[in-house]
C-alpha cells in the first residue's frame, strides 16, 4: 500500500553544505535568490549564517552539521517538517561526521525527498513547475514493519 503526503506551494527547503562547497552553494543560492525567497528555508549552522548573508532572506538556523545539525535536519525530514534537501557534500574529504551524513542521506529515501547533491540537480529541481504548484508525495506505507512481529 502507498500512502501520500501533500507538499505544498511555499516549501519548506533545507541547505547544507561542506565547507569544500559553500562557496558553490552561495554562488548557486544568490543565482536562485527570488526561487528561494518564495520558500521557508533552513541551514546548518554555518551554512545558514552564510546564506543569511548572500540572500538577505531569513533562515531558520540548526545546529552545526558537525554538532548535530544534520541529525537535526533527519529528524525534521521524519516529522515532515522540511520538504526539499539541498546538501552540497563533499566528495572527496573525509567528514568527522560521515556517519551522519549517510544517515541524513538515508532518511532522504526512507521519506520520499527531494535531494539535491550537486548544482546541476539543484537547477533542475529549481525550475520544475512543482516547485510552484502542490506536489502529492507517495510514500511507502511502513505499517508491516510497524506491526511485525517481535
Ligand atoms: P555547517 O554544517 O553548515 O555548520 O558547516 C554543514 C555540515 O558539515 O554538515
Amino acid at each position: 500500500m502507498i500512502n501520500f503526503r501533500n507538499i505544498h506551494p511555499r516549501k519548506r527547503v533545507a541547505l547544507v553544505a561542506h565547507d569544500n562547497r559553500k562557496a558553490e552553494l552561495m554562488e548557486w543560492a544568490y543565482a536562485n535568490r527570488e526561487m528561494l525567497a518564495k520558500n521557508e528555508l533552513y541551514g546548518t549552522g554555518t551554512t545558514g549564517k552564510l546564506l543569511e548573508e548572500t540572500l538577505d532572506q531569513p533562515v531558520i538556523r540548526l545546529l552545526s552539521g558537525p554538532l548535530g545539525g544534520d541529525q537535526q535536519v533527519g529528524s525534521m525530514i521524519a516529522e515532515e517538517k522540511i520538504d526539499l534537501l539541498i546538501f552540497f557534500w563533499d566528495p572527496m574529504s573525509a567528514q568527522p561526521h560521515d556517519p551522519d551524513v549517510k544517515a541524513l542521506l538515508r532518511l532522504c529515501v526512507v521519506w520520499n525527498i527531494p535531494v539535491a547533491s550537486n548544482r546541476a540537480t539543484a537547477d533542475f529541481m529549481f525550475t520544475s513547475p512543482l516547485m510552484d504548484e502542490e506536489y502529492v508525495a507517495s510514500q511507502i506505507d511502513y505499517s508491516t514493519y510497524l506491526n511485525r512481529k517481535v
